[in-house]
């Protein structure tokens, strides 16, 4: 999608801090971390929002959880515990439209 900041990440026309690609994810650490390791997971597929998640959307997204346990692994952090979040839309905070999955670890999380 022109204009979309993770689509220019999967194309690498921009660099980010990568750590893991298959054909269908890239991962990367958050340029602004909120914790220690602060990773998002993010489907090469644009969708924009959960909203936009249809029959074909739930295919890119498919895998999407295994992929986030293989970097917790690999963080170190699946046994000291991690928080998976997606921000949807203006209340949540959302400013990227391409969904995306946060991965926070590393360090006790503030609650809810
Ligand atoms: P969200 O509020 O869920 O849309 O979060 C978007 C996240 O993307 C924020 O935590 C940003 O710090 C992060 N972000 C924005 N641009 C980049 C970038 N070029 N590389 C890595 N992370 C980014």
């Amino acid at each position: 999608m022109k204009g979309c900041i993770f689509c220019q990440i999967v194309a690498g026309e921009i660099p980010a801090a990568k750590l893991y690609e298959d054909d269908r994810f890239i991962v990367f650490r958050d340029i602004n971390p909120l914790y220690r390791v602060h990773l998002l997971i993010v489907p090469k597929r644009h969708i924009s929002s959960v909203n936009e998640v249809d029959d074909a959307g739930n295919e890119v997204l498919h895998g999407i959880f295994g992929v986030a346990r293989r970097m917790a692994e690999k963080e170190g952090v699946s046994e000291s515990g991690y928080r998976l979040v997606v921000n949807a839309g203006k209340d949540a905070g959302q400013v990227v439209m391409h969904v995306h999955l946060h991965l926070l670890a590393g360090e006790p999380l503030r609650p809810l």
